[in-house]
């Protein structure tokens, strides 16, 4: 007989591993978590520059920790140490390289298949986030400069002139750290930044005062051309600048076809309805984390959030 499990939590970032966590530690016996990256936390090492600093209180949210994960300021390198402990200490069960393509409601379980497996499981949290697919912008990107114009900092190198695209934390940590080695642009669409929390918004005015780098505010950006392999940018103010790169760290995008593969309704504004248990119209199936909240997430909030859906399940035993 295959495997009945209490909870399968679907992605391994900080709202699944806590999860899982939360699951072990209040007493869930038969959990398992199935990751589609080779290792737990794809949205932290694949966004996260090296030794980023990672502040608990992420773009500017003081969080109090509610449950049984408590979560510190710290680095990237010590964020991913610290979940592979919680991993290890408590022995969980995750099957990586593994991507879940749907979930379907049977008769008093869930089936949730991957290309290589099918699992059973009184209940279900989707903990997936968002950066699987980066947000785009909404003008062409020629594809003849498609190496230029990155969603992280995987191809950059030193000595190059790049714009930063965003207005959040990640925008203007990228922006200060490439500042290091490269001549670089923030460009915000609004006049003035809103979401930074207080270390970062120091770090841009120090950065911005003493010329390390130049801010272009309240500007949109209309269009990109191809300037001889380099990317020129069109501003709604009339000029045009020619950058190596370009980068933008403007969020991610909601899955919307996966969770209508699991029977998730979905508002007018494509966003996952849940209730204030992370329950979705599917009941016995949460979701939790960066997906569960508009925009704005954290980690502090998705370990809050895996530590209030899995009290609700324990609750309905
Ligand atoms: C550049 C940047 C800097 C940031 N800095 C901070 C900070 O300093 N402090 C802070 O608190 N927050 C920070 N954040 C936000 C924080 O990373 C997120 O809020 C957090 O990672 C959300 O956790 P999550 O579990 O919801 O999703 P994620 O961390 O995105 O994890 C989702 C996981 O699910 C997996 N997955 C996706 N689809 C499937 C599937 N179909 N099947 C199986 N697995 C799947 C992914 O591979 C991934 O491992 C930052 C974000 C970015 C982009």
């Amino acid at each position: 007989m295959q495997q009945m499990y209490d909870v399968l939590i679907i992605g391994s970032g900080p709202g699944g591993v806590g999860a899982a966590i939360e699951s072990k530690v209040l007493g869930l016996e038969k959990i398992l978590v199935i990751e589609k990256g080779d290792n737990h936390s794809q949205t932290i090492r694949k966004f996260y520059k090296d030794n980023k600093r990672v502040d608990k209180d992420y773009q500017g949210q003081e969080v109090e920790i509610k449950g049984n994960v408590q979560f510190l300021d710290g680095t990237k390198e010590s964020t991913l140490d610290y979940f592979d402990q919680l991993i290890d200490n408590e022995e969980i069960d995750v099957v990586f390289n593994s991507e879940v393509e749907k979930v379907e409601k049977q008769e008093g379980y869930f089936l949730v298949t991957t290309a290589k497996a099918t699992y059973k499981a009184q209940n279900v949290i989707i903990a997936i986030g968002k950066m699987g697919k980066p947000n785009k912008p909404s003008y062409k990107i020629p594809p003849s400069i498609r190496q230029k114009v990155n969603f992280n900092l995987e191809r950059c190198t030193h000595g190059e002139k790049i714009l930063v695209v965003g207005g959040g934390d990640s925008a203007s940590e990228y922006a200060v750290y490439l500042a290091k080695e490269n001549t670089v642009t923030l460009n915000y669409r609004k006049k003035e930044f809103t979401r930074l929390n207080s270390i970062n918004a120091k770090e841009i005015a120090d950065a911005n005062g003493e010329e390390r780098l130049r801010l272009r505010m309240g500007r949109n950006i209309l269009s990109l051309e191809n300037e001889s392999g380099a990317v020129k940018v069109n501003y709604d103010d009339g000029y045009s600048v020619v950058y190596d790169r370009i980068i933008y760290a403007i969020g991610g995008t909601t899955p919307v076809e996966f969770l209508k593969k699991c029977g998730v309704a979905l508002d007018e504004g494509k966003q996952p309805i849940i209730d204030e248990n992370f329950e979705t119209n599917n009941k016995g199936m949460y979701i939790v984390g960066d997906l569960a909240v508009d925009s704005g997430g954290s980690i502090a909030i998705a370990l809050n959030h895996a530590f209030h859906a899995i009290t609700h399940i324990l609750g309905k035993k």
